[in-house]
């Protein structure tokens, strides 16, 4: 009798634990934050990729577009798709790169707001956890990179992930490159981690617009094209609760291609600096909205019922706008 009593007492032990692990495992791990929007209720946002070449490339002079325009929109954040320092990411946190890539490079006074930075490719070839260290954060205030992470706004919710790690050639096939994977082995576990916890924050999110920002492409007529191990694994979990925008980088133009088969648009960002003239694939001329192999950025504009999107050459010529409503008007 006493026996059958400690195997009861040993399996009530064991529901527990196991209990216990489930609801450790079901909380969305992705550290949120927090950003004020406009008084008037709206928010205004500059978006820039691959950028990082210590001015070259024409960095300086989008740099330079990117404060006129700011003073115009008077961004409340600013956002980065990745591919944050060429070529190889940076070699620690003392590395003079981020000064004279990042510090001395954005300096108008409207781009000295919040800069919300993930993480590309040729960043994951220098020392990862470099650019995570909140010494850069001490180094320049307006710097803040994670791998992902979401920010709440009262507008929308923006949902920054770390697409490099999806990419088997890295992995693979890495060529003469060496990418410091710290902090993301062992690698399907990361993943598999990282998409539930998305999945769980995007059903989570009781606001309107839903905007996910990577550095890779989901769709891109450029040179790298579709990034197809995203195509398998993160565009479901974005149709699936009607993300409405994907942001990115990783293709040196600036692009806008809509979907046939849902309301979610993508939108690369990636003209921070060397542009790739003349690469472009064929693509279908109603789904493509806007291709530029030149340099430049984006900027958006959200209400809670309206978002308006701007591409801008380095010369500060706007090469495409867009702009979806949803939400009723008379109530
Ligand atoms: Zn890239």
């Amino acid at each position: 009798m006493a026996s059958k009593n400690l195997q009861n007492i040993i399996l009530l032990y064991k529901i527990i634990l196991i209990c216990g692990l489930c609801l450790v495992y079901s909380k969305a791990e992705l550290q949120r934050f927090e950003h004020p929007i406009k008084p008037d209720g709206s928010l205004s946002i500059l978006v820039v990729g691959d950028w990082g070449r210590r001015g070259a490339y024409n960095q300086t002079e989008v740099a330079a577009q990117m404060a006129k325009i700011g003073d115009q929109v008077d961004p409340d954040f600013i956002i980065s798709t990745g591919d944050n320092f060429y070529e190889d990411g940076l070699t620690g946190v003392d590395d003079p790169a981020f000064e004279e890539s990042f510090s001395n490079i954005y300096l108008g006074p409207s781009l000295q707001k919040q800069w919300y930075n993930v993480l590309g490719n040729h960043d994951y070839r220098g020392d990862v956890l470099a650019q995570l260290d909140p010494i850069l954060r001490k180094k320049d205030s307006k710097w803040l990179c994670l791998r992902s992470f979401i920010l709440n706004t009262d507008v929308a919710e923006f949902f920054f992930i770390d697409t490099t790690p999806f990419v088997d050639k890295y992995f693979n096939n890495p060529k003469d490159h060496k990418y410091d994977w710290r902090g993301v082995l062992p690698r399907e576990e990361y993943l598999f981690n990282l998409l539930k916890d998305l999945d769980t924050a995007l059903k989570e999110s009781s606001l309107d617009w839903k905007i996910v920002v990577g550095h890779h492409t989901l769709r891109s007529a450029g040179k790298h094209g579709i990034t197809f191990e995203l195509e398998e694994r993160l565009l479901p979990v974005l149709q699936e609760n009607n993300v409405d925008l994907y942001v990115n980088g990783h293709d040196h133009c600036l692009e806008h291609i809509s979907s046939p088969d849902s309301p979610l648009q993508f939108l690369t960002s990636g003209g921070g600096s060397k542009a790739w003239r003349g690469n472009v694939r064929p693509w279908s001329p109603e789904e493509l909205k806007l291709y530029y192999d030149g340099q430049g950025f984006m900027t958006m504009k959200l209400t809670k019922y309206d978002v308006y999107i701007q591409f801008y050459d380095v010369f500060g010529n706007i090469l495409h706008q867009w702009s979806r409503s949803k939400g009723l008007y008379f109530v």
